[in-house]
């Protein structure tokens, strides 16, 4: 069993590419307690936080 109670997708702030986000629900606000990026990166979990505070927003203009 993983530590993270709830896996949603990110993309991955080293590399772009999909990344699981583990959050534990035990941590006041749900804080990130797993990222695991599909390509392997080494994202350190302040990395992966101050990426997830910050939204994408909507759907960029492209
Ligand atoms: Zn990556």
């Amino acid at each position: 069993m993983s530590a993270s109670d709830r896996v949603t997708w990110t993309a991955c702030p080293r590399c772009g590419g999909r990344a699981a986000v583990g959050w534990s629900p035990e941590v006041a606000g749900e804080a990130v307690v797993e990222f695991d990026c599909t390509g392997g990166c080494p994202v350190p979990l302040d990395l992966a936080r101050a990426h997830l505070r910050r939204p994408p927003g909507p759907a960029g203009p492209r």
